[in-house]
């Protein structure tokens, strides 16, 4: 098992070398920034949201805005901060106007959620509303139904405790959603002490192609802002 400073290390360079100068889909042309993620590279619990808002496309870091209170809210509630998780969203990238992310996008970037996770290695996966949900379950099924109940599922490499809750955003101006959000939030440290979920078997993957180094860019430090690695 990689040591935290590795996962650091690489989520790091995932994050200079490829991420942050992203050019796989249209919103690199209206983005100000790319929204990495940012947290405990180390962290046993992750949260994925849907997309960048415009707080975050300025600050570079994710959750920030009106939500994003909330989700700090939440996290103080069962006795956790922002430092101790990693907080990423299906998209890098703002869709302009905060309109739902499309599907080419969602295809374009999910390559790089895969990669956090499966360098990150949480034991938990909370994922934020439908886009998140459904991707991260690969079929459609709607966050009504399947908010509050965890789940086994494949991502990436490995198997994780998938724990699908709704969007804080969802919640800002519905107290019952709230109330809902709440009670579901009171069940993450109860499955942050459940066994690990057996490792999926091996699928056939097929020989990566060689490839150019990329070059790595300067900016380190901004980086470690942007990140917000602990
Ligand atoms: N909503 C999201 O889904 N993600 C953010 O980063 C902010 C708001």
């Amino acid at each position: 098992m990689p040591a935290a400073h590795e996962r650091r290390e690489a989520l790091k360079r995932l994050f200079l070398d490829e991420a942050r100068d992203c050019v796989r889909c249209p919103l690199s042309q209206s983005r100000t920034q790319v929204v990495f993620g940012a947290g405990d590279a180390d962290a046993d619990l992750m949260f994925v949201g849907e997309a960048p808002g415009r707080s975050e496309d300025e600050a570079g870091l994710p959750f920030v805005g009106q939500a994003g209170k909330l989700l700090d809210r939440l996290l103080g509630d069962i006795g956790l901060e922002r430092g101790q998780v990693f907080i990423a969203n299906v998209l890098k990238c703002r869709p302009p106007n905060n309109r739902d992310p499309m599907p080419g996008e969602i295809e374009a970037c999910q390559d790089y959620l895969r990669r956090q996770v499966d360098l990150i290695e949480p034991r938990v996966i909370c994922s934020l509303g439908n886009f998140s949900t459904k991707l991260l379950r690969a079929e459609p099924t709607g966050i009504t139904r399947l908010h509050g109940r965890p789940e086994i599922q494949t991502v990436g490499t490995r198997a994780v405790r998938l724990y699908p809750l709704y969007h804080p955003a969802a919640a800002l101006y519905t107290p019952s959603t709230l109330e809902t959000l709440r009670e579901d939030f009171a069940r993450i440290p109860e499955l942050l002490e459940m066994p690990l979920p057996d490792a999926p078997e091996p699928q056939e993957r097929p020989e990566p192609a060689d490839e150019e180094p990329v070059a790595i860019a300067a900016g380190a430090a901004d980086s470690e802002r942007q990140l917000g690695l602990f």
